[in-house]
């Protein structure tokens, strides 16, 4: 049976999680739990050279801490260890063989350091991420084969010019886009990792995900995999982006606020549900924070409190947390 709705949460483990992470795990859980739903947790870990086992290992133990669940992996029956993107690989070329057979993808040979030169002027949702000039879509059969004699290439989708995507986001609102503003993306890069938005359109469909709840940072992302899911096939999920939490000084929570990771939080003796109950209270769903597992907080749980802008995490909340610690 399909559920009518599926959840995930789906972390890197290229650091410990942090406070921003738990936001985001605490949300999507809840919504989907509120709703009857089923949830997964995905570890994206296809950039081995920045994954590592100690963070994989510690991501499993700080959401389990914090009172976060998930109903299956890639053990079928077996105790729900999360999927891994490492180990998926065969799926994600089965998907860029369709779209190289549909004429969908070429190869580029452009330098990094090139790319980088690429003058852009901001493209709308797309800011100021160099936009590809496509020089590599207009090489020649004999200029391809002389650079793929010594050079190994990335392989980017084509986005033509004048497909729109709308994104109906349960939070933002709908939006209608040109994902080729962004220019055209890659999907194998050069070193031959699998790029993020492939890997997360065809996990997303083959878990069977209805819903993404994830940051807004990656909400440009969104007109992108949708534009990569219809090209697959594949129905795109409902999103929902909410606000990003950030520091006194409007910078994204990041590895960089070390103390801010659960794991330092845990090593200060702090309790999971003096921090997921200060959660719930900056997602406008308590009147203060009070101690609380994310499993009660499910009943009268609505994403639609949160409010639309960004979250200031004050260096207070730390100490409170502190000072209320074990
Ligand atoms: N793996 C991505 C990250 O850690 C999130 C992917 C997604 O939620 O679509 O930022």
């Amino acid at each position: 049976m399909t559920p009518s709705y599926k959840g995930r949460f789906a972390p890197s483990p290229t650091g410990y999680l942090h406070v921003g992470n738990a936001w985001v795990a605490i949300l999507a859980w809840l919504d989907a739990r509120r709703k009857g739903g089923a949830f997964i947790l995905r570890v994206e870990d296809l950039d081995e050279a920045r994954s590592r086992d100690i963070y994989r290992q510690a991501m499993v133990d700080d959401l389990r801490w914090l009172g976060i669940d998930w109903d299956e992996g890639p053990d079928v029956g077996g105790p729900a260890a999360p999927y891994e993107q490492r180990l998926r690989r065969g799926r994600y070329e089965q998907a860029l063989e369709r779209l190289r057979e549909a004429r969908e993808l070429y190869p580029c040979f452009c330098a990094r350091s090139r790319l980088l030169s690429i003058a852009s002027a901001p493209q709308g949702l797309f800011g100021d991420e160099p936009r590809y000039d496509r020089r590599c879509l207009r090489l020649s059969d004999a200029e391809r084969a002389e650079l793929a004699a010594t050079k190994q290439p990335s392989l980017r989708l084509h986005v033509p010019d004048d497909a729109l995507v709308t994104v109906d986001d349960r939070l933002l609102g709908r939006t209608t886009a040109r994902p080729a503003e962004g220019g055209d993306f890659v999907v194998r890069r050069a070193d031959g990792v699998i790029a993020y938005h492939l890997a997360v359109v065809v996990d997303d469909h083959a878990m069977g995900v209805t819903d993404v709840i994830r940051g807004a940072d990656l909400f440009p992302s969104a007109f992108r995999q949708v534009y990569l899911a219809e090209r697959l096939g594949y129905a795109p999920p409902r999103y929902a982006h909410v606000p990003l939490v950030v520091d006194e000084e409007g910078r994204r929570l990041a590895k960089r606020h070390g103390d801010l990771s659960l794991r330092a939080l845990r090593e200060a003796g702090v309790r999971p549900q003096q921090l997921v109950g200060l959660l719930l209270w900056l997602a406008g769903q308590l009147d203060r924070p009070e101690p609380m597992r994310p499993a009660e907080a499910m009943d009268g749980f609505d994403l639609a409190r949160l409010p639309r802008h960004p979250v200031v995490w004050r260096a207070a909340y730390t100490a409170w947390l502190q000072a209320n610690a074990d």
